[in-house]
């Protein structure tokens, strides 16, 4: 039996700095589903098609091949063959992505996908309903949340390195609408499982973090 474990928590909690170091320290798979619905929304983009107009998007899914492959350790995830790893980060495609996540076919179309993965291999899946819908039987689940603040700070520093960074104002305001459209969509909406330990990094780095993580998996596996 393989073991999951389960990480979900609002934007720019540092989820998936977190979950990749961990996985890496372990020996598992990270798995990054919001990659998974990033895909979904570049591509509707991509075909010149608005998120909003839900049909659309459903009549789409039939011609949508997303994929995760692991290249050098590292997730990649390819659309109709197209490696969109880079592609798929921009604030645009973000606040896309938050508009189809909650249409209900999106998220079975990639519920299955993201079940067998965990089925076949250890992984350290995170997302908004990973604790909640996706694997409600994980063996260990953490709900990872920080200010709106310091994950804005978090999420403005990454941009900025990599030299694309909106104002510090416009990351936060981003960061707001899409912890409201996520938590308060009909289905999947993001929120800790009952089952799932809280733990807060406003005033953590993330390396304590990952390491205070890193701690409770290795509770888990005894
Ligand atoms: O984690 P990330 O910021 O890449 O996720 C992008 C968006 O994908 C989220 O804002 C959310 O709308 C959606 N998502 C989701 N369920 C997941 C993972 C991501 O709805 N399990």
């Amino acid at each position: 039996m393989s073991i999951n474990i389960a990480i979900d928590g609002p934007a720019g909690a540092g989820k998936s700095t977190i979950a990749k170091a961990a996985a890496k320290a372990l020996g598992y798979i990270y798995v990054d589903t919001g990659a998974l619905y990033r895909s979904v929304a570049y591509y509707v983009m991509l075909r010149g098609k608005d998120v909003n107009n839900r049909s659309a998007v459903e009549i789409l899914l039939q011609d949508i091949v997303p994929e995760l492959k692991y290249i050098d350790g590292e997730q990649h995830v390819f659309v109709n063959g197209e490696d969109v790893t880079g592609k798929i980060r921009t604030p645009e495609v973000s606040m896309a992505t938050s508009v189809v996540s909650a249409i209900p076919r999106v998220r079975d179309f990639l519920f299955n996908l993201q079940q067998k993965i965990a089925v076949e291999n250890n992984v350290i899946m995170d997302g908004r309903d990973i604790g909640t819908v996706v694997l409600p039987n994980a063996d260990l689940k953490i709900f990872l949340t920080a200010s709106p603040e310091a994950r804005a700070e978090r999420r403005y520093k990454e941009l900025s390195q990599k030299g694309n960074a909106p104002a510090y104002e416009q990351v936060l305001s981003d960061i707001i609408k899409r912890d409201r459209e996520d938590s308060t969509r009909k289905i999947a909406p993001l929120k800790q499982a009952e089952d799932a330990v809280l733990l807060d990094t406003t005033d953590m780095t993330l390396e304590e973090a990952t390491e205070t993580i890193i701690g409770m998996i290795a509770k888990v596996r005894k």
